[in-house]
């Protein structure tokens, strides 16, 4: 507080700072004489304060005077200053443990994407915001093709690889604000905010063709199923989204597999109505059969 920013380091290299490598309140004397740090400028005193919690560095406190009587200042309010700079440390030591507790329960261990849970509410959200401001949402469910064979072929463990690397693949080719989760076994679904059926199916491919990539590094007959819906030309409410992208992705399987299916678009009556019951895969196919 009360500093130009020029006139502040941008980075402080934690090997020469006397405060940091000791571990304890470290006084930079103005005249420059005794220890001081590399980073210290003189012409001021300057006092600083390890911010440790639970043995991790998570700061420095710094603490300026100037004056004939700055070191004498200084060293006054040193215990108040570590009393501040414990307080601190705590405060930010127990943020992160927050995050990564959370991060813990909202996300699968083998693969770092969110569970089911956290993708149900975060569809739920992301649908009312969309029936509210009139805008679209996609899901894509993915299935992976024959991944028992896969694991009975090449063990587990192999199996176990394919599905990380599978979940990467599609993380990478996504944006920040897509959500991948894994919905259950080797089962995973995308949201996409703000994008139409569309485009959502040419995402669908492209994440085909990438998970089938992985082909060439594991020599294996690795691929995936696509089924996409969205709200509202597919689907009207959260419900029968995943039903729509569930009936499409049997499409696929039943098609052969290794490609994306859309479910079929609602006709203008079922869209003024708004939310449809879910129709069940077998429904579908009945009734795109009969079509
Ligand atoms: P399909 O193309 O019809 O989807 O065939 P499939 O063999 O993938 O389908 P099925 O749902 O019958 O089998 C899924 C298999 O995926 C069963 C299970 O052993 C395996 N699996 C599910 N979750 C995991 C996992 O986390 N790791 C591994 N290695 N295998 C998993
Ligand atoms: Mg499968
Ligand atoms: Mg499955």
């Amino acid at each position: 507080w009360g500093r130009d920013e020029e006139d502040m380091h941008e980075t402080i290299n934690p090997g020469a700072c006397w405060a940091l490598k000791r571990g304890k309140p470290h006084l930079n004397r103005a005249d420059g004489r005794k220890l001081c740090c590399d980073h210290h400028f003189g012409n001021e005193a300057l006092l600083e304060i390890p911010m440790i919690a639970r043995g991790e560095i998570v700061g420095l406190l710094q603490l300026f005077a100037e004056g004939d009587d700055a070191e004498e200042r200084l060293e006054s309010v040193q215990e108040l200053g570590s009393a501040l700079a414990d307080g601190m440390s705590l405060a930010l030591a127990n943020m992160a443990l927050r995050e990564k507790l959370r991060n813990q329960a909202l996300r699968h261990p083998l693969t770092g994407l969110y569970n089911r849970r956290y993708m149900e509410d975060s569809l739920q959200r992301f649908v009312r915001l969309a029936e509210r401001e009139n805008r679209e949402v996609s899901v894509v469910m993915v299935d992976l093709d024959h991944f028992k064979r896969i694991n009975d072929e090449h063990g587990h463990a192999f199996g176990d690889q394919v599905l990380r690397e599978s979940a990467h693949a599609l993380v990478s080719a996504l944006r920040e604000t897509d959500i991948v989760c894994r919905y259950g076994g080797e089962e995973l679904v995308v949201i996409l905010p703000d994008c139409n059926i569309e485009r959502a199916a040419d995402k669908a491919e492209l994440l085909r063709q990438r998970i089938e990539a992985l082909r060439d590094t594991h020599k294996a007959e690795i691929s995936a199923s696509f089924g996409v819906a969205s709200i509202p030309h597919t689907s009207g409410g959260v419900a029968d989204l995943l039903a729509a992208a569930d009936a499409a992705l049997y499409k696929a399987k039943q098609n052969g597999r290794n490609q994306v299916q859309k479910a079929p678009m609602r006709n203008h009556r079922e869209r003024d109505r708004g939310p449809v019951r879910p129709a069940s895969s077998a429904e579908v196919v009945a009734l795109e059969a009969a079509e």
